[in-house]
């Protein structure tokens, strides 16, 4: 990690991460993720795609954002109970992401799901179950691109595919983005922003693409969750099995200590 290659990342961040602060450390800062999801080749279409040829209708340009979002908003989070936001990146995942749902499910709790283009465009159903159980479609580029290392032009791909894939799969476009490896550029900052898309980072990492163990998965959210947390966790880009187990105590935990799920 360097500042050249993250110049949105603030000098706190940049001075904890060059000070080799611990895996599980008490600032959850956005770290590269799983190496062993390599980036896929963006090839064109082979099939009848349900990719638009146009931006959509309903993307409205928005402000270009100097760095992403970290916590839930002030005015999500109103006063009150305390709120955090639940997010999950790499799916959807045949396996896993139907398990997710379930348990979100039996809790009534929603959260976001930041998924692969691409794996949205092999698993529409699954897109759509994620809709139909109410909770938001974010998008984390067409094939797990570090963005901000290509140009303008391929950052445009990346976003703007995934997000007409979503759009069209969805039947409503995404509003979200989440940088793979969360690693942000100012050009895709200007692409975000032309295509309506607000960048979110998280502020709560147990880094649980790394199977460190249920237990540590369960113990870090609980440790570093706090009011307005965004919490990175994982519903695809492997095995995926000791997250759903550690969800599946932490959410009684934060809804019995008064957390209220809310969007990011
Ligand atoms: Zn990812």
């Amino acid at each position: 990690m360097s500042m050249t290659q993250q110049p949105w990342t603030g000098g706190r961040r940049v001075l904890l991460a060059l000070g080799g602060l611990s895996l599980l450390g008490a600032c959850a800062q956005p770290r590269p993720e799983p190496p062993e999801l390599a980036p896929v080749t963006v090839r064109p279409s082979p099939s009848p795609s349900p990719t638009p040829p146009s931006p959509s209708p309903t993307r409205r340009p928005r402000p270009v954002q100097k760095e992403p979002r970290y916590v839930v908003p002030a005015a999500t989070a109103g006063s009150g109970s305390r709120v955090v936001a639940l997010t999950f990146d790499d799916g959807p995942h045949p396996a896993y992401t139907p398990q997710v749902l379930k348990l979100l499910r039996k809790h009534q709790v929603k959260a976001t799901f930041f998924v692969i283009g691409q794996y949205a465009a092999a698993h529409p159903d699954l897109v759509r179950s994620i809709v139909a159980d109410g909770h938001a479609v974010g998008t984390h580029t067409w094939s797990h691109a570090d963005v901000s290392r290509l140009p303008a032009g391929r950052v445009r791909t990346e976003v703007g595919r995934a997000v007409d894939t979503v759009a069209t799969t969805a039947g409503r476009a995404p509003e979200f983005f989440r940088a793979p490896y969360g690693s942000w550029s100012r050009t895709t900052f200007e692409v975000c922003a032309a295509l309506g898309q607000t960048s979110i980072a998280w502020d709560v990492d147990p880094r649980d693409w790394e199977n460190p163990g249920a237990a540590v998965i369960r113990s870090t959210i609980l440790n570093q969750v706090g009011n307005r947390s965004i919490v990175l966790t994982h519903d695809g880009g492997g095995d995926r099995a000791q997250t759903v187990r550690a969800l599946r105590s932490v959410l009684p935990v934060l809804l019995d200590t008064g957390y209220r799920f809310v969007g990011v």
